[in-house]
C-alpha cells in the first residue's frame, strides 16, 4: 500500500486535499490494513462491499486477497482514481455515488468491509441492517464502538446498542490510534466485527418505539419515561411478571428483556 509519501504525492496529482466535511481520514499503516482484511476473514472469491474506499488502501488489500470488490465513493476524483486498481479479472466495481443515496439491495455482497465516514456511521449502520450481510468489519469512531457493543446496565449501553445487537452479534474490536491516519483525526478509532444473527422473533417498530422512548428519558424509572404510553400499573405489572425491579430504568434491561417486556405489554397498547 502507499506510504505517507505516496499518499501525499496521489493528492498533489489528482490536485486535492483531505475534505473534513467526507470525514476524509486516510489509512496509512500498512499493518492495519492488513489486520481489518484478515479481521473480515476474508476469503478468495468473497463478494465485499466498501463504502468510501478514498485513495484505496483497504480496497488494494481486499483485491490481493483474491475478493470482489463493491466500492461506492463519493468524492468523484477518488471514485476516478480507484480504476488504477482494476485487476486484469475485473474484480473491482466502482460507483461513483453517495452511498446514504444507493440502494444496496442491487448489489450481491456478503461480506462489508470499510473505514466508515465518521459523520454518517448511524445512518449507514441502520443502511447496512435493512440489508442481508455476512459479516460487518468496520472503522469507527472508538466512542461509538463502545457503545455498539455495549452490555445491559452499563452507562454505554442505549437505543443504539440495542439495535446494533438486535441485528448482529458483536464478535471482536480492535482500537486504532489517529497516528495510523493522515490527517490524524480528533479521536481514537476502533475496527468492530459484527456476524449477523438470526433475527428475534419479534416486530422490530414497536420494539423500537418503545425503546426509544424510554431513552428519551433515560435518567427516569419506566414507570414514568413510558407512562405516555401504557398506564403505570400495566408497565408495573409487566416489570414484577419478568421479575425486574420496579423501579427500573432503560439501561438496565437487555434486548431479551426487553422482547420479553413488549410481549407482556398488551399487543393493543404497543402499536
Ligand atoms: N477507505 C479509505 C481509507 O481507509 O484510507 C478512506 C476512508 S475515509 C475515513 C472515508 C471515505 O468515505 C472518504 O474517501 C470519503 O470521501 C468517503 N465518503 C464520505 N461520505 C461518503 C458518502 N456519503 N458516500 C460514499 N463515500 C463517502
Amino acid at each position: 500500500m502507499m506510504n505517507l509519501s505516496e499518499l501525499i504525492q496521489l493528492l498533489e496529482t489528482l490536485g486535492t486535499s483531505p475534505k473534513k466535511g467526507l470525514s476524509q481520514n486516510f489509512l496509512i499503516d500498512k499493518n492495519i490494513v492488513k489486520k481489518i482484511v484478515q479481521t473480515a476473514n476474508i476469503q478468495p472469491g468473497d463478494s465485499v462491499l466498501e463504502i468510501g474506499p478514498g485513495p484505496g488502501a483497504l480496497t488494494k488489500e481486499l483485491l490481493d486477497a483474491k475478493a470482489n470488490v463493491f466500492a461506492i465513493e463519493k468524492d468523484p476524483l477518488f471514485a476516478k482514481a480507484l480504476y488504477r486498481l482494476q485487476t486484469p479479472d475485473q474484480r473491482l466495481t466502482v460507483y461513483a455515488k453517495d452511498a446514504l443515496e444507493m440502494s444496496f439491495h442491487q448489489i450481491p455482497f456478503q461480506k462489508v468491509v470499510a473505514n466508515l465516514p465518521y459523520h454518517i456511521t448511524t445512518p449507514l449502520l441502520e443502511k447496512l441492517f435493512q440489508t442481508p450481510f455476512q459479516t460487518l468489519t468496520l472503522m469507527v469512531q472508538k466512542e461509538v464502538a463502545v457503545r455498539l457493543f455495549a452490555k445491559s446496565g452499563t452507562k454505554d449501553f442505549g437505543s443504539i446498542s440495542l439495535f446494533t445487537q438486535f441485528h448482529a452479534t458483536p464478535k471482536s474490536h480492535f482500537i486504532v490510534s489517529p497516528n495510523c491516519f493522515y490527517p490524524k483525526p480528533s479521536v481514537d478509532s476502533a475496527v468492530i466485527h459484527l456476524e449477523s444473527r438470526t433475527l428475534p422473533n419479534v416486530d422490530e417498530k414497536p420494539l423500537f418505539d418503545l425503546i426509544h422512548t424510554a431513552f428519551q428519558k433515560r435518567r427516569k424509572m419506566l414507570t414514568t419515561s413510558l407512562q405516555a404510553l401504557i398506564p403505570k400499573d400495566t408497565i408495573q405489572e409487566a416489570l414484577s411478571k419478568l421479575s425486574l425491579r420496579l423501579d427500573a430504568r432503560p439501561e438496565m434491561l437487555s434486548l431479551n428483556e426487553w422482547i420479553s417486556f413488549l410481549q407482556t405489554i398488551p399487543q393493543k397498547l404497543c402499536q
